[in-house]
């Protein structure tokens, strides 16, 4: 890839933490034991990559949409969980409180941010997903307060954040677009409960399910303005599609480096598999599809830095391009490493269980394809 002197500089520096503690040994053991990767997500922080989200006027690294897909790439290249987590509790939070947030709570939560804090962002409902907007969770007014009552599904991080942006109905009648709020509700209030849900892959990174039983939450917690929840949401929900995209990018540049070795060393009739042209053609494949997703989705980040309105089409095309690509890869990996592939002795297996919510989560792929196809003029 073509970085510039500055995205070099990071791509070095998250290397040299990640190779120091995100060793295969480290990867199955989080995935074994389905934990939080706590210590390289402490590292990330303390060396001050928690900050590189927050603009530079909060005190933070200022990144743009075009490093973020860098440092992404990288982190997915060390592990998929690691740049899921990146994502998911600190850049989506950032975004969210540096766009909407009142002066304080800027001032609380970006420092707290920047130090490695987590922030949880829950949207879907046993009820709605793709259909987002139809969710349901009422939040009452009563005083200062809103009296919180319903419940999330497939909230990731719930279970290790100190705050949990929640979207709300604050009122009916309208279209469902309108009367949704956002509110930053603390995890450890009385009524709020939440259970994880065990999983195929991701194992390190918990999905959750948040439920809220007359849960009072100051109006002081409200992120944004009151029932214009829905706008204040869009703006990080395309950035999701666009990161989703390099975390696809980067996992897949693991996976063509793992089969290109193993492909080199095991032999079959005589030779190295690679040298096999129908092997051959498979990690010619990786290596085609690691470069266009890489373009696409460096194209999306350039549109969404300029402020292009087609930016949030072109990212769901490298959405939709980079995560399929990603995933076939990993059934042809497993394919490379044959038997070897099949067991948990090889991280190929962990890439094949772990790669599949790219393709669910942040829009699923039809979800996409509409966007595509409105971007398009089709009226569907
Ligand atoms: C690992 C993971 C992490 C997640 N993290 C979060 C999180 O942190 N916060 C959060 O709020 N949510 C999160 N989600 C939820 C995610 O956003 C939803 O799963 C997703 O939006 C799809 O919603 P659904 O699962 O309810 O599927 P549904 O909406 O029920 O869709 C089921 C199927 O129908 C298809 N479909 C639906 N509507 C249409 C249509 N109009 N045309 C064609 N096909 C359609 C879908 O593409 C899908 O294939 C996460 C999900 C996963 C798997």
């Amino acid at each position: 890839m073509t970085l510039t002197e500055d995205q070099q500089m990071m791509v070095d520096a998250i290397d040299q933490i990640c190779r120091s503690i995100v060793t295969d040994e480290y990867s199955a053991e989080i995935d074994r034991v389905a934990r939080y990767p706590v210590e390289v997500m402490d590292a990330l922080a303390a060396q001050g990559w928690a900050a590189l989200p927050v603009p530079e006027e909060a005190g933070g690294g200022g990144a743009s949409a075009q490093d973020l897909v860098v440092i992404h790439e990288t982190l997915a290249r060390h592990n998929l969980v690691v740049g899921q987590a990146y994502f998911s509790l600190w850049v989506l939070g950032a975004e969210a409180i540096e766009r909407l947030g009142t002066p304080e709570q800027k001032a609380e939560w970006l420092p707290r941010i920047m130090e490695g804090a987590n922030v949880a962002f829950a949207l879907t409902e046993p009820g709605s997903g793709s259909d987002a907007a139809a969710l349901r969770t009422a939040a009452i007014r009563d005083g200062d307060d809103f009296v919180v009552n319903g419940s999330k599904v497939f909230i990731t991080g719930a279970a290790v954040s100190e705050v949990i942006i929640t979207g709300v109905r604050t009122s009916t009648g309208g279209r469902k677009q309108e009367g949704i709020t956002s509110l930053m509700i603390d995890p450890t209030l009385p009524g709020v409960d939440i259970r994880k849900l065990s999983k195929m892959g991701l194992k390190g990174l918990d999905l959750c399910e948040v439920f809220f039983d007359n849960v009072r939450v100051p109006a002081s917690a409200v992120l944004g303005a009151v029932d214009t929840g829905w706008a204040g949401m869009l703006p990080g929900l395309a950035n999701e599609r666009l990161l989703l995209a390099a975390l696809s990018v980067g996992a897949l540049r693991d996976l063509l480096d793992r089969c290109l070795v193993h492909a080199q060393q095991r032999e079959s009739f005589g030779k190295p598999i690679a040298g096999h042209q129908l092997i051959a053609e498979k990690l010619v494949e990786m290596r085609v599809a690691i470069e266009a997703n890489h373009a696409l989705t460096m194209q999306a980040a350039a549109l969404v830095d300029a402020g292009d309105p087609d930016a949030v089409n072109v990212a769901s095309m490298a959405k939709l391009s980079a995560t399929r690509d990603y995933i076939s890869a990993t059934r042809e990996a497993v394919q490379i490493f044959g038997g070897y592939g099949f067991t948990d002795e090889y991280p190929v297996s962990r890439h094949y269980r772990d790669c599949k919510y790219l393709e669910i989560g942040g829009g699923t792929s039809e979800i996409q394809k509409i966007v595509i196809a409105r971007s398009m003029g089709i009226r569907l």
